[in-house]
């Protein structure tokens, strides 16, 4: 049986890589027991969700102010787009 510990890091791990099915049987077995290793895997999956949605929202920001093609061009490109489907 694992321990708290090693759930929390089982969880933190998680987010990074896939679990083996072991380790995710372990982990299940574990949260559906212990109310404290649950609460910690949904903080930690809900502060992980807000960082991501920040991160794309950055990469977005940057996504829109770097690549502006000049409005002749994007018309063109748009012409082709239409005239293929
Ligand atoms: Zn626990």
């Amino acid at each position: 049986m694992l321990s708290c510990k090693d759930i929390s890091k089982l969880i933190s791990g998680s987010l990074d890589r896939k679990l083996s099915w072991w380790q995710r049987i372990n982990l299940w077995m574990h949260i559906g027991m212990c109310g404290f290793c649950w609460r910690f895997r949904k903080d930690l999956l809900h502060l992980h969700e807000e960082t991501h949605q920040h991160a794309e929202e950055i990469e977005q920001d940057t996504a829109d102010s770097d690549v502006k093609l000049p409005g002749e061009s994007r018309d063109r490109m748009k012409r082709l787009l239409e005239s293929q489907s």
